[in-house]
């Protein structure tokens, strides 16, 4: 490496490797070293580091267009908007940069629809053990105190109760008529892969009707396929009110969405809402490209079978195993649990099995792959991960 990481700020704890390079599953750190990559950028390069399609693209929009403004149509944009509502169910969608960003803008349709409600002091619903951004709004809605220490006061207007729970549910909307809406993650992924029960989310969506509050459905980690499904909540067969997407949705390229059906596509109008660089030609089309690979290989379904499998290998090996409190997961989304703090293994884990892995609310070992991992990848992901813990 030549440049020393002093001059950058120090929100992260950074691990002593750096990737010069990438294919698939696969990174080269700046030794030449190869490494297999469980995190795919934290949910993110689900179609693999260096996709040649994604690649093409952008180097041929770069040339043509990269930014307009959205003063002026952009095909692209109305292209993606198009298909994400044709495979979500939504009708509307509005274009930005990141996962806390779509956030950002399902809260402020929140408060629009809290506002044709009439009501002054709106409330809305999220849970225990949540993660939803880092911005002002986000983290406050966000269930976890490590997230908020020190940005107090957080911002006002969000109840707390715990995850999959729907008794809880139910108390609070008896006791707080101004509950306006619920945020949710279909799996709380930074929260330990936990997954959310379809009844649960089937019985929330009931809830919301009876008392008019936007189901507004988190899948910034679990969307695009990550759970075998294209979203999270067609697990449960549900239809949310509002839906917030960003990581793969450009496979590496920022890019995030906040898609919306009903009333909730209406509450927007011109001078609402504005990103400068959200939805432009090229994010917007590197999104069409990921679609068009995403369905041609039938990415979702991939996933599904690629999770069976790798749960499969590691319940075989593990279930047994001493420290293993539980195996669980959806998808190509995985965690593995164990009862002591594991955060080291991160470390093992790359230097002795280079194998790329996280380690989530401390005691958890999360997997996300890429979801083009052929079975080969797979196994051998299972393999180095059955190695390190034995
Ligand atoms: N929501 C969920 C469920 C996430 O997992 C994340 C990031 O991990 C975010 C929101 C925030 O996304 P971003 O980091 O792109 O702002």
């Amino acid at each position: 490496m030549t440049s020393s990481p002093s001059y950058l700020m120090q929100t992260y704890a950074r691990q002593p490797v750096s990737f010069s390079r990438g294919q698939g599953a696969r990174l080269w750190d700046t030794q030449g070293v190869e490494y297999l990559d469980a995190i795919a950028g934290v949910a993110v390069t689900s179609l693999g580091h260096a996709n040649p399609e994604i690649a093409a693209v952008i180097a041929e929009q770069a040339g043509q267009l990269l930014h307009t403004t959205n003063m002026f149509r952009i095909e692209w944009q109305e292209q993606l908007g198009e298909r994400l509502c044709a495979l979500s169910g939504m009708q509307r969608a509005f274009f930005c940069n990141s996962g806390a960003e779509a956030n950002e803008a399902a809260l402020k349709l929140a408060r629009l629809h809290a506002n044709a409600r009439q009501v002054a002091q709106p409330q809305v619903l999220v849970m225990e053990n949540s993660f939803h951004g880092r911005t002002l709004a986000t983290l406050a809605a966000t269930g976890n105190p490590a997230v908020q220490r020190g940005f107090e006061p957080l911002m006002p207007g969000f109840l707390r109760v715990p995850y999959d729970n729907i008794e809880a549910v139910r108390q609070a909307a008896a006791q707080s008529p101004d509950i306006v809406a619920v945020l949710v993650e279909p799996v709380q992924g930074e929260g330990g892969v936990h997954a959310a029960s379809a009844s649960y989310l089937q019985a929330l969506r009931q809830l919301c009707d009876e008392h008019d509050w936007l189901m507004m459905v988190d899948e910034v980690q679990t969307g695009m396929g990550r759970t075998g499904t294209w979203f999270g909540f067609q697990h449960a067969g549900i239809v949310p009110d509002v839906i917030t997407l960003a990581k793969a949705l450009g496979n590496g390229f920022p890019i995030g969405a906040c898609l919306a059906r009903g009333t909730a596509a209406e509450l927007f109008s011109p001078g609402h809402h504005a990103s400068t660089f959200g939805g432009n030609p090229l994010a917007c089309r590197v999104g069409c490209t990921v679609l068009d690979i995403m369905e041609r290989e039938h990415i979702p379904q991939r996933a599904a079978t690629s999770g069976h499998r790798l749960l499969a290998a590691l319940h075989e090996a593990l279930n047994n195993h001493p420290n293993v409190v539980s195996i669980r997961g959806l998808g190509l989304m995985i965690g593995i649990e164990l009862d002591r703090n594991c955060a080291e293994l991160v470390g093992r884990a790359r230097d002795e099995q280079h194998l790329l892995i996280t380690v989530t609310r401390g005691t958890t070992i999360r997997l996300l792959p890429p979801l083009i991992c052929d079975e080969a990848q797979i196994d051998d992901i299972a393999e180095r991960v059955i190695r390190l813990l034995s």
